[in-house]
């Protein structure tokens, strides 16, 4: 006969790993998800992005204008959670992925 406490300890035992294991994925592809971080580390900064595409500067610091159509429109979007702040910055006008801020 199957002992019926062993089964149910066996039960919660899988049921408990794979809920670890689903969070802990879920917490991977949310946060650190490889693909992300291989874009990330592709986008230059905006220091490199000045380099590259001097004309683009402008009188604010804190941003450049888009190097393919020239617009002012550029904003930004939070690739992280609020305590680890990355911002990717892309072009309003056309869609061109720009520069990175952290
Ligand atoms: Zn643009």
């Amino acid at each position: 006969m199957m002992d019926y406490k062993l089964w149910i300890i066996d039960y919660w035992f899988w049921f408990g790993l794979t809920l670890i294991a689903v969070s802990a994925l879920m917490y991977y592809f949310v946060y650190y998800s490889p693909v992300q971080q291989e874009d990330w580390e592709k986008i230059p900064t905006l220091k490199e992005y000045l380099l590259k595409h001097p004309e683009c500067k402008m009188s604010n610091d804190e941003n450049a204008k888009c190097y393919a159509c020239g617009s002012e429109k550029v904003t930004f979007q939070p690739l992280t959670p609020p305590q680890d702040p990355k911002y990717k910055h892309y072009c309003c006008s056309c869609g061109h992925k720009l520069f990175k801020r952290k």
